[in-house]
C-alpha cells in the first residue's frame, strides 16, 4: 500500500494565494508540489517560489530552537531559559522608561501568517507604546491613507476587475514580476492576456520597461515622481473635455467640484515637459479611459513610495469616479471578503472613518497612519538621547536593517540597543543582533487563512488549510509565543496562563461580533462561544469572523472543501 498522501494549502509566500498540492511520503518528507488545478482562485497556477517550500521546509538553517545571547553569542535554549530572559529584561526597561521604550517592527511575512496577523496585535496592545512600525510604511502605505479618507477604513482598496475589463491602466506596478500587490490575482499574466485576448487594452505606465510593460498594448515612459501630475492632468482632461460621468456611484460621491477646481491647473498641456508624455498622448489616453465600455485604473508601489504618494493613490481613484469605473463590473471594484473585512461589517453608512496623525513621533515629528509611525523614523527614535528614547526593540518576522532606509544608520542604532527580540524562523542581518530569538514553525506546518488579502482579492473565496505536515511538537505555535509574550508584558510573568489569555482574546472576538449588524448581532456571546467546536487560538478568531461575516460561513465549511469556496 502507498505510504503516500496529497495534501492541499495555499501558499503563503506573496498576495497571490495560489492553492498548492502537495505530495506526502513516509515520515512526512514532501516529495512533489505542484499547483492544485481544482483552486478556486488559481486554477493551478504556481511560480517557482511555490515549490520553495519544500527547502524552506527543509532547510536546516531555519530555526528550531530558540537563542538566547551569550557572552555576545546567540546560542540554543530552551523555550523556558528564553521566557525567562524577555521577562528578566524587558519589563525592567518598561518600568524604568515608559512604554514607548520598546518599538515594534512588524515584517511584511506577518500579513501572510494568520497567527502573527491575529495574535500580533495582543503583543502590541500589551506593549502598550506608540512606538510602532511595519513594511507598510515602505510600501502602500499611501494607498491605505487615501483608500481609508475616501472609502472609510484601512483596507477599502479597490481592485481593477481584471477578469471582466475592457481596458486597464497600470501605474508604477509589475504584477507579472510581483505576482500582485494590493490585487490577489495569481496568474496575472494569463489575465492580462485575456484581457487583449477579448479585445480590451492593457496600457503601463512606469519609468522602467517592466515584464508587463512587455506584454502590454502601449508603455509609457513617466519621469519618476512625476505620477501624480500626469494622473492630474488626465483627470482635466475628463474635466475638460466633459467626459465625466461617475455613473451609479455619483449618489455617493461628494467634492467633485472641488476636484474639478484643482484639476484646473493641470492640463496636459502644462504637465507634459515635466512627466515626459507628450500633451496628445495624454488626452488621448485620458479618452480611451473614458470611452472604454469599463476600464480600471491601478497604481502600486511606484505610486506610493515617492513624494507625492498620497496625492497619486487618491487620484487614481479620482480617476476610477470620474469615468464611472469605481463599484461597477469590469472597473475597480471592492471585493466582498468572507472574514474580518471591515468593509463589510456593520450597518452601511455607520462607519467611523479614519483619523490620522493621532500622534507623532519624537524627533522629527512625523504623524501616525493606523497607529504606526513611518520606519524611517525608527533609526533616529533609538540613537536619538532624550524622554521617551527607544531602548528596546521586538521584531516579528521582519528584517528592516536590510528592507528599510537608513539601513547603516539603524544597524548601528540598533546595536545600541538595551535590549532585542525576534520572533523570526532565521538568523538574518537584523535578529543576529537580538538578544533573545523565538522561532515559530514552518510555514507548512501551520494553518493558514489569508485574512488580509481576501479583502483584496479579484474574486470573492475563503480557502482555509489546515497544517500540510504534523506540527514539530518542540516548537510552539506563533500565537502561543505572542501570547505568552504579551502576558509578560501585561506584567502577568512568563508563566502566563495562555490558554487563559486566548478565551480572553475569543471573548473579546465575540463581544464585537455579536454587537453589531451581522450573523452574530444580539446573540448570547457565551453560546456562540460554546459552537465553536472546542477550538483555540487563530482557528477559533478565524471561525468567530467568518461567523460574523457577510456569507455566514463557519470554519467547519471550509475545512470541508480543501480547494476553497469560491463565493
Ligand atoms: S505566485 Fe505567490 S502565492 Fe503563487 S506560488 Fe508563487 S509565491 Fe506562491
Amino acid at each position: 500500500m502507498s505510504a503516500t498522501r496529497t495534501a492541499y494549502a495555499t501558499c503563503p509566500l506573496c498576495e497571490a494565494t495560489c492553492g498548492l498540492e502537495f505530495e506526502i511520503g513516509e515520515g512526512e518528507r514532501v516529495l512533489r508540489i505542484r499547483g492544485d488545478a481544482d483552486d478556486a482562485l488559481s486554477h493551478g497556477f504556481v511560480c517557482p517560489k511555490g515549490a520553495s517550500l519544500k527547502p524552506l521546509h527543509e532547510d536546516p538553517d531555519r530555526l528550531r530552537t530558540p537563542l538566547i545571547r551569550r557572552n555576545g553569542r546567540l546560542e540554543e535554549a530552551t523555550w523556558d531559559e528564553a521566557f525567562a530572559e524577555v521577562e528578566r529584561r524587558l519589563p525592567p526597561l518598561l518600568e524604568e522608561h515608559g512604554r514607548d521604550a520598546v518599538a515594534v517592527y512588524i515584517g511584511n511575512p506577518a500579513a501572510h501568517n494568520l497567527a502573527t496577523l491575529l495574535y500580533g496585535r495582543v503583543l502590541i496592545k500589551a506593549l502598550g507604546t506608540k512606538n510602532i512600525y511595519s513594511a507598510s510604511t515602505v510600501d502602500q502605505m499611501p494607498k491605505q491613507i487615501s483608500a481609508g479618507l475616501m472609502f472609510g477604513t484601512i483596507l477599502s482598496v479597490p481592485v481593477p476587475d481584471v477578469d471582466r475589463t475592457d481596458h486597464l491602466m497600470i501605474l508604477g506596478a509589475n504584477p507579472l514580476q510581483s505576482n500582485g500587490s494590493l490585487l490577489t490575482a495569481p496568474d496575472m499574466r494569463g489575465r492580462i492576456r485575456r484581457i487583449r485576448e477579448r479585445g480590451g487594452k492593457v496600457v503601463v505606465i512606469d519609468p522602467r520597461r517592466t515584464r508587463t510593460a512587455e506584454h502590454a498594448d502601449e508603455h509609457h515612459f513617466v519621469r519618476p515622481g512625476t505620477d501624480a501630475l500626469l494622473l492630474f492632468g488626465l483627470v482635466h482632461t475628463i474635466f475638460d473635455e466633459r467626459l465625466d460621468d461617475p455613473g451609479p456611484v455619483g449618489d455617493h460621491v461628494d467634492g467633485l467640484d472641488v476636484v474639478r477646481e484643482l484639476a484646473r491647473d493641470f492640463a496636459p498641456e502644462r504637465v507634459a515637459d515635466a512627466c515626459g508624455i507628450e500633451a496628445p498622448e495624454i488626452r488621448r489616453m485620458a479618452r480611451e479611459l473614458a470611452a472604454a465600455p469599463s476600464a480600471g485604473v491601478y497604481g502600486r508601489i511606484g505610486t506610493c513610495t515617492q513624494e507625492f504618494g498620497t496625492l497619486a493613490s487618491w487620484l487614481v481613484d479620482v480617476l476610477n469616479v470620474v469615468t464611472g469605473n469605481l463599484d461597477r463590473p469590469g472597473g475597480a471594484m471592492f471585493p466582498r471578503a468572507a472574514a474580518g473585512q471591515p468593509n463589510s461589517l456593520g450597518a452601511p453608512r455607520r462607519g467611523r472613518g479614519v483619523k490620522l496623525g493621532r500622534w507623532t513621533s519624537r524627533v522629527r515629528g512625523l504623524p501616525e497612519a493606523y497607529g504606526e509611525l513611518p520606519v524611517v523614523c525608527l533609526a533616529e527614535e533609538i540613537d536619538t538621547p532624550g524622554e521617551g528614547q527607544v531602548r528596546a526593540l521586538v521584531t516579528v518576522a521582519g528584517n528592516p536593517t536590510v528592507s528599510t532606509p537608513n539601513a547603516a544608520r539603524l544597524t548601528r542604532a540598533i546595536e545600541g540597543l538595551d535590549f532585542m527580540l525576534s520572533v523570526d524562523v532565521y538568523v538574518n542581518e537584523t535578529t543576529r543582533h537580538a538578544d533573545v530569538v523565538l522561532p515559530g514553525p514552518s510555514p507548512l506546518q501551520r494553518p493558514h487563512y489569508d485574512l488580509a488579502l481576501y479583502q483584496l482579492a479579484v474574486r470573492n473565496v475563503a480557502n482555509y488549510s489546515p497544517p500540510v505536515i504534523e506540527p514539530d511538537p518542540d516548537i510552539p505555535p506563533e500565537w502561543r509565543t505572542l501570547l505568552r509574550l504579551a502576558g509578560i508584558a501585561a506584567g502577568q510573568g512568563a508563566e502566563a496562563d495562555v490558554d487563559a489569555l486566548d478565551d480572553l482574546v475569543a471573548a473579546e472576538a465575540v463581544r464585537r461580533g455579536v454587537g453589531r449588524p451581522g450573523p452574530l448581532e444580539g446573540r448570547d456571546p457565551g453560546e456562540v462561544l460554546a459552537e465553536l467546536d472546542g477550538r483555540g487560538g487563530p482557528e477559533r478568531l478565524l471561525d468567530v469572523a467568518l461567523r460574523a461575516g457577510p456569507y455566514d460561513l463557519t470554519l467547519a465549511d471550509l475545512e470541508a472543501a480543501p480547494h476553497g469556496i469560491d463565493l
